[in-house]
Parts: C-alpha cells; structure tokens; sequence
C-alpha cells in the first residue's frame, strides 16, 4: 500500500474504510475475511454484485505477502488492476498481453514483495516455472475466481481450471479461496472436490437479487418488443442485449443503431482489436447497448447496466442467472427480459442432439435445458422458481411478472389431446410429419396448397381445433414441447409425441396451461428495492434527488467524465454514481467532511478531494 499508514495494525474495517470509503461490511464479507486472514481456506458462494472481491482483496493487504488472484478473464486484468490502484492497491498482472520485458519487471516486484495483488490466468499458473517463481515468492492467499470453472458437468468449463488442483500440495500453508456467483449443489460439491478445498469453511449467501426484474415473454417479431422496451423503460441507458448467433448479433445491433439506440456488436468471430474496443466503449460510454453472444460479460464489473435481454434461450438457468445478474450490481432497479417462442425449444434441443458429447453429456444438457424451458413455462413466481434452482427457498417477490400480473390459466388437456391426435393421425394414418405450422392448419381446417395435395381433409382430426386462433395454438403447442409431451424433431422441427404424452392421451394427466400475454403489458415497476441487495450504505437513485440537487449531480458527472478521458479509465473506477449522489446530499465544504461520503477513500479524498469542492462550489454558486 503505498496509501499513508497509520500507527497501529490496520484491521479490515480500517482498510474497508480507509481504502475503500465504505463504513461497513455486507452480508458474510467480515466472516469470510477473518476466516482467510486467518490463514484458513474458503469457498464463497455470493451472487453478482454481492461484492465478492474484497473477500480476497482485504485478507491480501491483511497478510503478508502477494495475493494471487486466478482470474479466466485476461481481457479485463488490465481494467481490474487499474481499479484498484485508483484506490492505492499495488496491484499487477502476469498474462499473455505482456511483453517479456514487461512480465520480467512484475516477476521482480512480486519476487521484492512489492505488491499487494497479482493476477494471472489458469493456463499460466500452473506452468511449471510459474509454480517455482511463486515457490520463491512470499504469497498472502490464492484467490480463484469464477470457480465454478472447474466444473465439468457446470455451464461454463474450462479445462485449464483442472490443473489448480495442483495448489493443495504446491502450497500447503498459503489460504485458498474459490470464489463464484454461481452454485448449484452439485456444483458446489464438485467445485469443493476438484480444487482439493476439503478443509475450507464454505460461505453460501442468499442468491436474490432483489433489484432485478424478470420478465419472460412469448416471442412475437422479437426485435420489435426489444425496441418497446429500452424505449419504454430503458432509453439512454446501458444495456446488454444476448443472441445466439453471430449473425443475428450483427443483425440486431444494425437494426437498433438503424433507430437511433447506440448499439455496439460483440461475438467471438470480431477481430479481437474490435472486439476490445467495443468492450471498452461500453465500459466507458454512458447509454451503449452491448448486443452480444455469451462470449461477452464474463467478469465485467460496470455497475449501472441497467437491462439485460435475451432474444435467444440459454441454455441453463445457471447460464441465464449469471447473464442477468450483470444488471443492476449498483443495486438500482433493472430489468432482465426475455422473448422466448417454440423455436428456441426446437433449436436447443437440436444443438444438443448434435453436438459431439457422450451421451452423459447430452443427458445432462437436456436436464438443463428443461430446468430452463419450466423457468420460462412457470405461472407461479420466477424468483421462487431461481432462488429454488439454487437450493434456497422463498415468498413471492412481487418484482417478477408472473407476480406483477399473474398469468391466467385454464385447462388445456382437451387441446394437448387434440395436437396429439392430429400428430399421431397424421404419422399413422399418412406416415407425414409435420412441423408446427401445418399441424396447426388441419386442427384449424385451413385450406393450403399443401393440405389439399396431402387431403388433410379426409382425416377425421381436420377442423377439430377451431376453438382456439391459430395464435392460441402456438402458445399452447410451445408450452406442450417444453413440458415434452411434444418433442420437436430434425432440422425442421417436426412434431412427434413426446415422452411425457401418455398420461395425457390415457386422459390421466390434466394440462394446466396459461394463457399468453398478448400484447405485453406495460409492468408497474416494483421499484425501489435499492438497499434490499446489499444492506445499508446502497446506492440510493439519482432520482431521488430534488431538483436543484441534479444539477450539482449532473456537474460532478461532467467532471468525472473529463477525469476519466484524462486517465483512460471508465467514469465508474473515478467514482460510482452512487457515491456522487451521496456527495451531492453530503453537500461536504470541506475535505474532512467529503472523506465520510460512502465509496471515498484515502487516496482518492488526496486526489480528487479539492476539484470535487470547486465543482461544488460553482455549482451551488450558479
Ligand atoms: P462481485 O464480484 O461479487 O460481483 P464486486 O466485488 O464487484 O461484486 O462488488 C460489487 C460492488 O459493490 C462494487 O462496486 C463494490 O465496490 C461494492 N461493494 C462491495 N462491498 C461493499 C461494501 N461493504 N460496502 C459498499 N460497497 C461495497
Ligand atoms: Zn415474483
């Protein structure tokens, strides 16, 4: 630390204070750092946002020697070491981007006991050299981030994470701590396992993200409900929207920039040069929108996005819940939407069919894949239905739409036996299949070409659905293939039954189904659940300033921009938003008073302390 010391051994709240500018620890933070001060081993288990980083950071300057930081993330090491020598931590990297030159001097530094942290990647630390010039190093902790990695059967494996089982023998006396934002059971468990962390005290926090809205909605021109919705509710704010696919990715941020919403494209076919500079343009830029394929997010710690939104379903809810946990880490409300329709189903279920693995894998895709499908198929409380995913139960939340406007449902098992009939006639009697579109014509009776060249209307199933609109049957046809009582099959997706279809043709089973919303309606927002995510000392919104307050606030922001061109790091690392709205209530005159704002530390009260009063100054003057 190169901050000035007081006298007496710094305690974690000191340096949470001193360093960070924050008065107290959230949720299980203060047990987590005295377990791994202490030299003991952890594994943490705390959503997005939930403020994993200074489990590691603290106990670092709290022991001595280097902590060492294994991060997957080498395009944000760089980012991440600059934030916190914004706050006078000596950090450092070690990875591929370096010159030898450059890794050379940081191998000296860590070697001299010159830095607080340092991070590397996997792949790196387990390279036998890496092992012996850490061997020769002093090291305060080993912190593994983003360990679910190591999990085979989880949703984001990396092979490279296996050889970190290597550091329980390497150094038996240095404190490991596993780190991750995501966890089911068996996760956990096999997490705990691979990294050998068999003696580490385990610290499982609640997984709400209280802020966040989720919202699901039957997909209907896709990009057009997008577009109603970051109009709406989100115009001029940061967002992620996520695709499957390159091309639509490419496609999607056309078509919003085309309407005048500052979109950006990121998949993992852009040179890496464009991608970087688009990932930093977003980091930096207020009001971008990131349209992007989960190759983009991972680890990226921007505080105000403000949405995110599938246009495509992911494949698991540990998937979907670390994407949308990038909403909202600010704890401000955020929105997490989805349009989903039967095609999703019909294209994840072929990817998996397809795809190379054994069959214990593609077993175990499916499963995932379904947990998915009821998340999205559910009339009761999605939040329940998560936070139940992760082992933790929990009331309806009120902040969700099924909650907000609950779905209304109505007994479908007459119509899930007449789809049936209509497939197994047509397989039958015909030997055709069908996708949905025509199964959809002859239970309405409707004339087509290809109905009169295959007489649909001699089957007796012809013209028996005409109850429904053809709108109708496709929710209830989607609704059916995710519950497998239709299966969707081959490149075309044509319908077979499926494995859940005997009960309900033996009319044993009754089919609960809901009916869609159609259009979506507008969600009364359950805002103001900013504070809920992380205790107390939360960011409070900008909104809630009074008039003449947003202009000071609005002068700091100008200010901080200007700081941030000049240093080349993202407004954030300057100062959150949070903390210039604590400023602007604060109304400090003078530095003392200014160091007690939440998110002011020492160095940054040095460095900034007088600019922010004069910005203050004229800003009240004018
Ligand atoms: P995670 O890695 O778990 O997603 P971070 O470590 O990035 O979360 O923390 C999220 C945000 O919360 C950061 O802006 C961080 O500075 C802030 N934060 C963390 N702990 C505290 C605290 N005790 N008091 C106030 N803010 C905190
Ligand atoms: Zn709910």
């Amino acid at each position: 630390m190169d901050v000035p010391t007081s006298a007496p051994p710094d305690s974690a709240l000191d340096l949470l204070s001193r360093v960070f500018g924050y008065e107290s620890f959230r949720g299980n933070q203060a047990a987590i750092i005295d377990r791994v001060a202490g030299g003991g081993d952890a594994v943490v288990l705390m959503p997005t946002g939930g403020g994993k980083s200074l489990c590691y950071q603290i106990p670092a300057l709290l022991r001595p020697g280097t902590g060492i930081v294994v991060s997957p993330l080498i395009a944000l090491m760089a980012d991440q070491v600059a934030a916190l020598e914004a706050v006078g931590i000596r950090a450092a990297y070690l990875n591929s981007t370096l010159e030898p030159y450059e890794a050379e001097a940081v191998e000296q530094q860590l070697l001299a006991g010159e830095l607080d942290l340092l991070y590397m990647a996997p792949e790196r630390l387990v390279l036998p050299r890496t092992l012996d010039l850490l061997s020769r190093a002093r090291l305060a902790l080993i912190a593994i981030d983003e360990a679910h990695c190591v999990s085979q059967w989880g949703h984001d494996f990396r092979p490279d994470y296996m050889g970190l089982s290597v550091l329980a023998d390497a150094f038996p006396s240095v404190p490991r701590i596993a780190l991750t934002a995501t966890a089911t059971r068996a996760t956990h468990r096999e997490m705990t396992e691979r990294l050998r962390m068999e003696g580490a005290e385990h610290f499982v926090s609640s997984f709400d993200r209280p802020n966040i809205q989720y919202r699901i909605t039957p997909k209907d021109r896709p990009r057009e409900q997008l577009l109603r919705l970051i109009r709406s509710e989100h115009a001029g704010e940061a967002g992620i929207v996520y695709c499957l696919s390159r091309r639509s990715v490419e496609q999607t941020a056309e078509w919003l920039a085309a309407r005048d919403i500052p979109a950006l494209p990121y998949h993992a076919g852009l040179e890496a040069r464009v991608r970087a500079e688009h990932q930093a343009r977003f980091l930096r830029e207020d009001g971008l929108v990131m349209v992007a394929t989960i190759a983009f997010g991972m680890g990226i710690d921007k505080p105000d996005v403000r949405f995110v939104a599938h246009l495509d379903l992911p494949k698991s809810i540990e998937g979907y819940y670390q994407e949308t946990g990038r909403a909202g880490r600010d704890g401000q409300p955020s929105t997490a939407w989805m349009a989903y329709g039967m095609q999703d189903v019909v294209n994840q279920r072929r990817f998996i069919d397809d795809s190379e693995g054994s069959d214990a894998f593609k077993r175990n895709a499916r499963s995932h894949l379904d947990a998915m499908l009821a998340l999205c198929e559910t009339v009761t409380c999605r939040r329940v239905q998560l936070l139940g995913y992760f082992g933790q139960d929990s009331q309806a939340c009120g902040n969700c739409d099924t909650c907000l406007s609950p779905p209304v449902t109505w007994d479908g098992t007459v119509a899930a036996q007449k789809i049936l009939s209509a497939i197994i006639r047509l397989d039958r009697e015909r030997e055709q299949r069908f996708g949905s579109g025509q199964i959809i014509d002859v239970l309405l009776g409707k004339e087509s070409e290809r109905s009169t060249r295959s007489r649909h209307h001699e089957l007796s199933v012809w013209g028996i659905g005409q109850e429904l609109s053809e709108r109708e049957w496709r929710s209830v046809l989607r609704q059916l293939t995710a519950r497998g009582i239709v299966e969707a099959v081959g490149d075309y997706g044509v319908l077979v039954t499926g494995p859940q279809s005997g009960p309900v043709l033996r009319g044993e089973a009754k089919v609960e189904l809901a009916e869609d919303r159609v259009p979506e309606p507008r969600q009364g927002r359950g805002r103001g659940s900013a504070g809920a995510a992380g205790g107390a000392g939360r960011a409070r919104a900008a909104e809630s300033l009074e008039e003449g307050q947003k202009e000071v606030f609005e002068a700091l922001r100008a200010w901080r921009t200007s700081v941030a061109k000049e240093k080349q790091i993202p407004p954030y690392m300057v100062f959150s938003d949070a903390t210039l709205v604590g400023v602007v209530e604060a109304r400090p005159a003078t530095t003392g008073a200014l160091g007690t704002v939440s998110g002011v530390g020492a160095k940054k009260l040095a460095e900034y302390g007088e600019a922010i009063l004069e910005v203050l100054g004229s800003a009240h003057a004018g």
